[in-house]
């Protein structure tokens, strides 16, 4: 029997693999896999999503207008250069959509966000992997993989799954070596977690040159993530090609509000940050505590850790271990880090109770 045949780049795509919720057993668990805000959602965005009008048949606003001046007036942005999304996922579909295709090259580092990859087969872009720096972006790597094929390159900062950041300086370099018709997408999901000294200069650098997207999410400090939103800013030409392609109304009306209001709801995006920049570092010396285990973090400026699992226990083995114990995190083979576990940054409680976990599990006294 003959059947429609997916195209060949479209077979070729290992389907992401997103993080779970439930244990091997189904018992409901603590889930530190998606790297979710502990603290929820603000008050704020919760009550503007329930206070959004009941206007079920009525289709969002195509424009997202509102949004998108919420949005330029926060960061100072043209609200015009503003693109939104089903996700920042979205976006970063439409970058690879708009300007690569069959024969064209998309770049990125290893262990770069898993979206890459698929985004690039999906239009039929070859994904071409720069070697990393000890887990982090090597700039040098990246522009040395530069070809006359290269059309677009992203670098998530701080980058997911390893949590690693790339300076002001060296995003600047990396800019300034690739050529003018290479868009560079820097990927911002993490940002809001940074502190104000470490301004990678991306928006900076969206301002002014032709060739730059910035990305952003509503999922992660915002807490929104069942609701799907995300945004980019870029130079308008830019954004003009990717509307074009996006699916008309993508955001929707009780998203929007939500998003609006969680924007602009400082107190709690820096409740957010200090809890995590706290328990980040508190769970950073737990893991040090294990050195001897053979248990080393990765330095993360995100809300999760990369633990590298390089003793007599596995990755595996732990990943499995902590699920019995009712806590999921994320082993990731699938990314060439079968030695790792990247854990969410949680509640006190959960970070307590997963450091004891570990400690059964490693054998590590304290
Ligand atoms: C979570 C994440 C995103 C996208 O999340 P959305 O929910 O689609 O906005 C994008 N990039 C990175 C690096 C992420 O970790």
């Amino acid at each position: 029997m003959t059947a429609p045949a997916p195209k060949p780049w479209i077979d070729a795509i290992a389907p992401y693999v997103p993080g779970r919720s439930a244990t091997d057993s189904g018992a409901k668990a603590i889930k530190l896999s998606s790297n979710e805000n502990p603290l929820g959602t603000g008050a704020a965005a919760t009550a503007a999503f329930e206070a959004a009008e009941r206007t079920l048949h009525r289709y969002p606003d195509a424009s997202a207008a509102d949004l998108r001046e919420a949005i330029a007036a926060k960061y100072g942005l043209d609200p015009a250069r503003v693109i939104y999304g089903t996700g920042s996922d979205e976006i970063l579909h439409l970058a690879a959509g708009a300007f690569a295709g069959a024969g064209d090259e998309v770049l990125y580092v290893r262990y770069g966000f898993s979206v890459y990859p698929i985004a690039a087969r999906r239009v039929g872009a070859a994904p071409i992997e720069a070697d990393d720096r000890d887990y982090a972006t090597d700039v040098d790597a990246l522009l040395a993989a530069v070809t006359e094929r290269t059309r677009v390159v992203f670098v998530a900062n701080p980058n997911n799954p390893t949590g690693t950041y790339t300076d002001r300086r060296e995003l600047a370099r990396l800019h300034a070596g690739l050529p003018d018709e290479v868009l560079l997408v820097v990927d911002q999901a993490y940002a809001e977690y940074l502190e104000e000294a470490d301004d990678d200069g991306a928006f900076a650098l969206a301002q002014m040159t032709s060739n730059v997207l910035v990305t952003r999410t509503f999922s992660k400090i915002h807490g929104l993530a069942a609701e799907r939103i995300g945004w980019g800013y870029g130079a308008a030409p830019v954004i003009a090609a990717m509307h074009k392609i996006r699916a008309p109304f993508n955001v929707t009306t009780a998203g929007q509000q939500a998003a609006i209001a969680a924007i602009g709801d400082d107190t709690f995006v820096a409740a957010s940050r200090d809890h995590n920049l706290r328990w980040k570092a508190w769970f950073e010396g737990e893991i040090a505590g294990m050195a001897d285990a053979g248990l080393r973090a990765v330095p993360s400026k995100a809300n999760f850790i990369l633990v590298l699992f390089e003793g007599r226990v596995t990755a595996e083995q732990a990943y499995k271990a902590l699920m019995v114990e009712g806590y999921i995190v994320r082993w990731l083979p699938g990314q060439g880090l079968p030695h790792g576990l990247r854990m969410t940054i949680g509640t006190e409680e959960e970070m307590r109770g997963l450091v004891a976990a570990l400690r059964r599990i490693v054998g590590a006294g304290g």
